[in-house]
């Protein structure tokens, strides 16, 4: 049977990694994010047989949709992973609650919507794995960063809760929280000034992650697990 992957946050950062060492591993991706365009160069630059996919993960019927199209071109989804994401930082007291629900919609809802569309297939194959992809905020907290600990220390909660729902339809579900990565969603942040927090000395590379990742989505004896990828960084925390 093929290895069909949905890598929702695909095209760029952390799920672009993920998705070009499972191309290289010989699965067939579902690329999707927001924006189409990018969404498409990324897949064409992980050669043939590959899809893009325009969903804003936070719409629920976009996320139906977007896994309608992914059966119909590539079948059955049976590995997903969830890295699409955003930030909105600042303390809370000044953050909108605007930006509050944006970062929950994303990165929480967003990858409940997305396990809830996959189950009904992966259900009838008895067969599945996801990784949602969640942070060291989300388990530790940070200054500035209470939404966002927020939306993803829910990951860790929800992941765990699916884990235990689903074991004995043979689908799992697991966790990898990332420190500080080289991504657009840390561009603005000088790595000389964060260094001295992290024992491993530098950021992470998105490509460290997908290790992670593709070793939990492939890992057949582990499930609710969370795989902190940080370089030490929350042995300072
Ligand atoms: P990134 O480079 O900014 O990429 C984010 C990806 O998510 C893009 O593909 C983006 O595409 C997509 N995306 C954002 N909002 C979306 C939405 N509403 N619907 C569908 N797709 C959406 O970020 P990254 O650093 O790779 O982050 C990936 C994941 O790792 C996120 O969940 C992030 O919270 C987590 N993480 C990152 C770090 C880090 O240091 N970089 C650390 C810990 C955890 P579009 O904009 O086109 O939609």
């Amino acid at each position: 049977m093929d290895k069909v992957c949905a890598v929702f946050g695909g095209s760029r950062g952390i799920g672009r990694a993920v998705a070009q060492l499972m191309a290289q591993k010989g699965y067939r991706l579902a690329i999707i994010a927001r924006n189409l365009e990018v969404a498409k160069a990324a897949a064409a630059d992980l050669g043939g047989g590959h899809l893009a996919v325009s969903c804003d993960v936070a719409k629920e019927h976009d996320v139906q949709n977007a896994f309608e199209e992914i059966e119909k071109n590539l079948g059955p989804v049976n590995f997903l992973v969830n890295a699409a994401g955003i930030n909105r930082d600042n303390l809370l007291v000044r953050t909108t609650t605007e930006d509050m629900i944006s970062q929950l919609h994303t990165n929480l809802l967003g990858s409940m919507l997305t396990c809830k569309a996959a189950m009904r297939t992966m259900i009838r194959q008895q067969r599945g794995s996801i990784v949602n992809v969640g942070s060291v905020i989300g388990l530790k907290g940070n200054i500035g960063q209470c939404a966002y600990s927020a939306s993803k220390g829910g990951l860790v909660g929800f992941s765990c809760a699916l884990a235990k729902e689903v074991a004995r339809k043979k689908i799992r579900v697991n966790v990898v929280a990332p420190g500080f990565v080289r991504t657009d969603m840390t561009k603005g942040m000088k790595e000389e000034h964060f260094k001295k927090s992290i024992p491993l000395g530098r950021f992470g590379e998105p490509i460290d992650v997908a290790h992670a990742v593709l070793f939990l989505l492939e890992s057949p004896y582990i499930t609710g697990h969370v795989l902190v990828v940080d370089g030490g960084l929350q042995l300072r925390m």
